[in-house]
């Protein structure tokens, strides 16, 4: 019996490195059963350290890898892998801020590509849909300072008083077929989707706010694009309206009214 453990003693030496480290009872079926424990609850731990480090490892080179990305498509506006960066960028979202803080680069930038990242992956799903399964969100900081419009609970009434683009923007996407909101605020959105179902959304508004209106549209399944503000601000923003009619597919229709 003796010469049998002792063999499983030697077994356990080898296969748990830790065992060799230490002095041991020589006899007694109970001191070996104590050993074997040990051993195994050695090793045990020993695994789940291991398990933890390369886990930190891997979370270290992927936050790396992921700021990598995020700074080359800021850079070069290429999006190579769009799926797979943004859940990345989406997951680790918070140590990849930590990371440009770490370095003084400016975090912004990852929400920035985050927004970019999504109207790649939405933006044929969006042109793809005629334009009276899309509505489109401005916001009200667009409006003139001067604005007669009232609030209703489909957002603001604007009456196309001529003292903005909104009036004569909505007019045109309203022609073409797009339900169109001016937005009072964030949580109108959620209401109009639940209420109307669009097929997709376009959203026009500051950066932190296109990101948290994109995430909600993500919640609801419903593919969105974005376009950041010129100018960021609560009144008199500016956008680059070239942009949002070609984007819109209104660019045409929009010229030929400028034109007339
Ligand atoms: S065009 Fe519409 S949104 Fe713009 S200021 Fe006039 S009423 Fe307000």
């Amino acid at each position: 019996m003796v010469g049998a453990s002792s063999f499983l003693v030697t077994i356990l030496c080898i296969h748990f490195p830790p065992v060799r480290a230490k002095t041991y009872p020589s006899s007694g079926i109970l001191s070996y059963g104590l050993l074997i424990m040990i051993c195994m609850f050695e090793s045990f731990y020993l695994v789940i350290g291991q398990i933890i480090v390369y886990f930190f490892l891997i979370i270290v080179v992927m936050t790396v890898f992921i700021a990598i990305f995020v700074i080359y498509s800021f850079r070069t506006g290429k999006f190579p892998f769009p799926n797979v960066v943004l859940s990345g960028t989406l997951v680790l979202e918070g140590l990849v801020k930590a990371l440009f803080r770490l370095f003084e680069i400016d975090d912004s930038i990852v929400d920035n590509v985050v927004i970019r990242l999504r109207n790649k992956i939405s933006l044929k799903r969006f042109e793809s849909l005629p334009f009276d399964k899309k509505a489109i969100f401005l916001p009200q900081c667009l409006r003139s300072v001067d604005c007669p419009a009232k609030l209703s609970p489909e957002g603001i009434q604007c009456i196309n008083c001529g003292q903005c683009n909104i009036g004569g923007t909505k007019k045109i996407l309203e022609h073409l077929g797009y339900m169109v909101f001016v937005v009072p605020g964030s949580s109108f959105i959620k209401r109009m989707i639940v209420k109307y179902k669009p097929g997709a959304i376009l959203g026009v508004g500051c950066i932190s706010e296109l990101k948290g209106g994109l995430d909600l549209c993500h919640r609801f399944g419903v593919p969105a694009v974005a376009i950041p503000l010129d100018k960021d601000g609560c009144v008199s923003t500016t956008l680059d309206w070239d942009v949002f009619y070609r984007t819109t597919k209104a660019d045409k229709i929009a010229s030929e009214s400028s034109h007339s």
